[in-house]
């Protein structure tokens, strides 16, 4: 470390409150032993405690069990501050609506869902999300104050530069909306806004199957299709915010005409409607995503068949993106990863038979840990991760 004298009296400042976090960081301690430790003059600790004090960074608590000898008095100690900061998080699909608080370790304190047409009104979407919302923080009562931000997922691209919702026919009613500023506007909070595929990566890297990774391609196969690229530990969202239309890779040039308006996407063949259509003509009953999960548990040989092989055609396309990408791990989450082992091994076939044989050996192949969750506990992560940089950058 270069000698902090040399700086400027705000750089020595900062440099000497970071040590002072260190050693609290390290073991609660009185204001005598910081000074002990970190061989600075007791007014320069006394001054930098109070300002961290007041900031809520540090706390200060009265050791019952190691009386101060010299007064009689419990011993006052320093510890940092618990982060008892609250996010909300909402998650919005084509056709639902979820809502929660979460804290700083995404455990859930509260939670709303409602079946809703999302696609069709951007207003009303918006304006049930900012009721919700509202009730929420109400109940919350003195805990509002720990609120400090929020962040949205959206099944659409996202321009990362100006916050709209990007042009095309995947969410044609949103297209120029800026929902996190409107949010922002109507709560009171600030709020982000972030693709729901980008969104099911960052959780996975949080708080789930790809914990501690730096490299991961997260697969959402619900309505829609779309991936998360996580490279060297951040999200990819390329130049617009359109990085990883897995579902949108042709796969079938004369294939059906797909919503973006190109034929034979891999959402043409792979997505839920798909799959459940495909299940449908032996069945009486209407097929749904939880009766098809409960098919293939029974080992039901069609519905193992259907999910074999829309999981080869999907690592079909994966193969190219691993080759190119070289992750260390492919991550399926969203609806369709609910029905698991035999999508699963569909793709692990394909990518071991059409990727360089060196990164398919290499690749972990799994189902993601946190399922529906996955969404709303990344937008949590971002909304925190947020959070913490603008608290960075105001320090
Ligand atoms: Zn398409």
């Amino acid at each position: 470390v270069a000698d902090p004298n040399a700086r400027s009296p705000d750089a020595r400042r900062d440099f000497n409150r970071a040590r002072i976090l260190d050693l609290l960081r390290a073991a609660p301690a009185s204001r005598a032993e910081l000074c002990a430790r970190s061989g600075l003059a007791r007014s320069t600790v006394t001054g930098l405690v109070t300002d961290l004090i007041a900031q809520r960074a540090v706390v200060e608590i009265l050791d019952e069990r190691t009386p101060d000898r010299r007064v009689g008095r419990p011993a006052r100690r320093l510890r940092l501050a618990p982060r008892d900061d609250l996010v909300v998080a909402i998650d919005l699909g084509h056709r639902h609506c979820r809502i929660g608080v979460l804290d700083s370790c995404a455990r859930i304190i509260v939670d709303d869902y409602t079946a809703m047409d999302v696609d069709s009104s951007a207003d009303r979407a918006l304006g049930h999300a900012s009721t919700v919302i509202a009730d929420m923080l109400a109940g919350l009562g003195p805990d509002r104050s720990r609120v400090v931000g929020g962040a949205i997922g959206l099944p659409a691209p996202v321009n990362p530069v100006t916050g709209t919702v990007g042009p095309g026919n995947v969410l044609p009613k949103w297209v120029d909306r800026h929902p996190a500023a409107e949010l922002q506007r109507n709560l009171g909070v600030p709020f982000a806004l972030d693709n729901d595929a980008n969104l099911g990566a960052l959780a996975e890297i949080a708080f789930g199957v790809a914990r501690g990774l730096s490299d991961l391609i997260y697969v959402k196969a619900s309505t829609g299709i779309g991936a998360g690229l996580v490279l060297r530990g951040g999200l990819y969202r390329g130049s617009t915010g359109r990085a990883g239309e897995l579902g949108h890779v042709p796969v079938d040039p004369a294939g059906p005409l797909c919503r973006c308006g190109n034929r034979g996407c891999l959402e043409t063949v792979a997505s839920v409607t798909q799959v459940l259509a495909m299940m449908q003509p032996p069945h009486e009953r209407p097929m749904t995503m939880a009766r098809l999960v409960e098919l293939v548990s029974a080992g039901d040989v069609g519905a193992n068949r259907v999910l074999g092989d829309v999981g080869r055609v999907m690592g079909r396309v994966l193969a190219d993106v691993v080759n190119n990408l070289n992750p260390e791990m492919v991550a399926l989450g969203g609806e369709l990863s609910l029905a698991g082992a035999p999508l699963l091994a569909g793709v692990r076939e394909s990518i071991d038979r059409y990727a360089q044989p060196g990164i398919a050996r290499d690749l972990r192949i799994q189902l993601g840990e946190l399922g529906a969750d996955a969404q709303l506990l990344g937008a949590a992560a971002l909304a925190l991760g947020e959070t913490e940089q603008s608290l960075a950058q105001r320090r």
